[in-house]
C-alpha cells in the first residue's frame, strides 16, 4: 500500500470539518483560522521506538500516548484544543498496525475535541511525532514564570499511578493492576482544569517528567523556591494497594508521565479557584507553597525536614554529570 492509499484511507477521514478549517488534508498545507482575540499556542512531541517505547508496543495504545502527552502541553497552557498534524516514520506499510493506531487516534482526538488537519508520512524506523495547536485569550495563558513567594503549590488529580503502571509492565510477576496501566497508556490530559484555573493561577506546567523535576522548572522561570509536603501529595487508592505508601510517596515525587498539572496560586485567589473548579470532577490539592528564591526546593515529611529522592527522566544526563535540556 503506497503513501498516498494510506493517508486516503486511514488518516483524511479524521479530519472533521470545523469553522476553524478553511482547507484540511490534502493540499500543499493546511489553511487555519484563529479566532479574533485569541493566540495561537503550538507544541510539539515525539516517541521513538526504543526510546519511549518498546518493539512490539499496541499501537492503539501508542495513539492515545501520543496525543494525549502532546494535548496536556495544551491544558498546561489553559488553551483551547483546535487541531494537530502528524509526522509517521514507519519501518513498513503494516496495514493492521496503521488501522489500529489510526483507528485509536481517531478516537482520542474526538475525546480531546483536537482535529487532525495534516502530516507527513516516511519510511524509516518507528517514530511518531505529533504537533498540537490551540488557543488562549490574547496576552493571556499560563506560563512557568509567574510564581511568587507566599503562592499555594496545587497538583490536580493523583500522583504516581503512570509509574505504577510502568512497573506492571517491567515486573508483571509482582502484580499488574488494569487502572494503572491505563494511567500510563491512556494520559487524560487536563484540559477543563486547566481552563478553569488559568484566570487565576500565577503559573502552572503539566507533569511529564515528575513532579519535582516538573516543578523545579517552574520554580527556575519563576525565579523562586518552595516547600512541598510529602504527606499531602494525593495518592490512588489504586497505587497504595499496589505498592504501598512510602514507594507510591516517592513515586508521586519522582515518577514521570502522570499528565497532572501542577500550578501556583496566590493565596487570596484560593476561594475563587473553589467555585471556578466546582463541578469539574478531578480533585486539586494543595501540597506545599511558595518561598523566596534562596529557599530553593525543600521537602517535608509531616512538616520534618526530608531528602529529595532523585529527580525526574533527562534525556541527555551524561553519567559525567552536565544536564542538557531535553
Ligand atoms: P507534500 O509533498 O506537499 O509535503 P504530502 O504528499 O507529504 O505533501 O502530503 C499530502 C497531504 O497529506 C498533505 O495535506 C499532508 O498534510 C497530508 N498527510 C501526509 N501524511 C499524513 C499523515 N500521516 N496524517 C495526516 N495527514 C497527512
Ligand atoms: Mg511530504
Amino acid at each position: 500500500m503506497d503513501e498516498f492509499s494510506l493517508i486516503g484511507r486511514y488518516f483524511a477521514g479524521l479530519c472533521e470539518a470545523d469553522d476553524s478549517i478553511a482547507l484540511g488534508i490534502g493540499d500543499d498545507c493546511a489553511q487555519l483560522r484563529v479566532p479574533p482575540g485569541q493566540d495561537l499556542v503550538v507544541s510539539i512531541d515525539t516517541l521513538v521506538e526504543g526510546t519511549h517505547f518498546l518493539p512490539g508496543s499496541d499501537p492503539g495504545r501508542l495513539a492515545s500516548r501520543l496525543l494525549g502527552a502532546a494535548v496536556s502541553d495544551l491544558a498546561a497552557m489553559g488553551a483551547e484544543p483546535a487541531w494537530f498534524t502528524l509526522a509517521l516514520t514507519l519501518p513498513e506499510a503494516d496495514e493492521g498496525w496503521v488501522a489500529g493506531f489510526a483507528s485509536q487516534l481517531g478516537r482520542s482526538a474526538r475525546d480531546f475535541g483536537i482535529r487532525l488537519v495534516g502530516g507527513d508520512t516516511t519510511r524509516g524506523p518507528l517514530t511518531l511525532t505529533v504537533q498540537v495547536h490551540g488557543w488562549v485569550p490574547a496576552g493571556r495563558g499560563l506560563h512557568r514564570r509567574g510564581a511568587a513567594a507566599g503562592d499555594l503549590v496545587c497538583v490536580t488529580g493523583t500522583l504516581g499511578d503512570s509509574r505504577g503502571g510502568l512497573e506492571c509492565q517491567l515486573h508483571p510477576e509482582k502484580g499488574v493492576d488494569a487502572a494503572l496501566m491505563e494511567r500510563f497508556f491512556a494520559p487524560q490530559p487536563r484540559l477543563d482544569c486547566g481552563r478553569r484555573i488559568a484566570p487565576y493561577a500565577s503559573a502552572c506546567i503539566d507533569i511529564s517528567d515528575g513532579l519535582l523535576a516538573d516543578l523545579g522548572h517552574v520554580l527556575e522561570a519563576s525565579g523562586v523556591g518552595a516547600r512541598i509536603e510529602r504527606r499531602q501529595l494525593p495518592l490512588s487508592p489504586a497505587l497504595l494497594a499496589f505498592c504501598g505508601e512510602q514507594q507510591a510517596r516517592d513515586w508521586a515525587l519522582c515518577g514521570g508521565e502522570d499528565f497532572e498539572l501542577c500550578f501556583t496560586v496566590p493565596a487570596a485567589h484560593w476561594p475563587k479557584l473553589q467555585q471556578a473548579l466546582a463541578g469539574c470532577g478531578v480533585p486539586v490539592t494543595r501540597i506545599g507553597e511558595i518561598l523566596p528564591a534562596d529557599a530553593g526546593l525543600q521537602l517535608l515529611d509531616a512538616g520534618a525536614p526530608c531528602a529529595l529522592p532523585g529527580t525526574g527522566y533527562n534525556h541527555f544526563v551524561s553519567a559525567g554529570g552536565g544536564a542538557d535540556k531535553e
